[in-house]
């Protein structure tokens, strides 16, 4: 029978996956107590399992990252800078809407300014996505940058559609 059964002889405090320690019950029938143990070493508390699923449920509804970047507008500049205590501080500007996002590398931040940007203009929000009808156009967000991450101005030097780029002409040796 793998149902323990009798009374609760111990209460040891056993520490979970998740790093929380938990009660785990001792009873006088057990047969399969060292096997319930390791189960229970190797699984999650419930609060921590809820947890879990929960960040699960959210991190499903961002969007991945090819769709944040493939919904960026034309255009889109980002500016990255490395800052004192090595983290990372960006700003997007797409569509005269500029978000800013921060991170430990410079590949996140890239995603969090495109889902940034995205949530700033409406395109993705979870909650104000029910909300949307009874919400005005959303404005851009002015932002005030409590640092000194200024955003090198938009260099529209868009390349032309050649597909490679032309040989570099040869140096004419002027005769001096
Ligand atoms: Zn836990």
């Amino acid at each position: 029978m793998g149902v323990p059964s009798g009374e609760i002889i111990a209460r040891p405090m056993v520490a979970r996956a998740c790093g929380c320690v938990q009660e785990f019950q001792h009873y006088a029938v057990d047969r399969y107590r060292e096997q319930r143990k390791a189960k229970f070493q190797k699984t999650r508390c419930p609060a921590c399992v809820a947890k879990l699923v929960e960040e699960q449920r959210r991190a499903a509804t961002l969007p991945k990252k090819g769709e944040a970047f493939k919904a960026l507008p034309p255009g889109t500049e980002i500016t990255m800078s490395r800052r004192p205590d090595s983290t990372w501080a960006g700003t997007l500007v797409g569509d005269g809407t500029k978000v800013e996002a921060t991170g430990e590398g410079p590949q996140g931040v890239t995603l969090a300014l495109a889902r940034a940007w995205l949530m700033a203009r409406g395109l993705w929000d979870e909650a104000a996505a029910a909300a949307a009808d009874s919400k005005p156009p959303i404005q851009p967000i002015p932002t005030v940058l409590p640092h000194a991450v200024v955003p090198t101005p938009p260099k529209s030097a868009a390349k032309p559609a050649a597909p490679k780029p032309a040989p570099a002409p040869k140096p004419a040796a002027k005769p001096s």
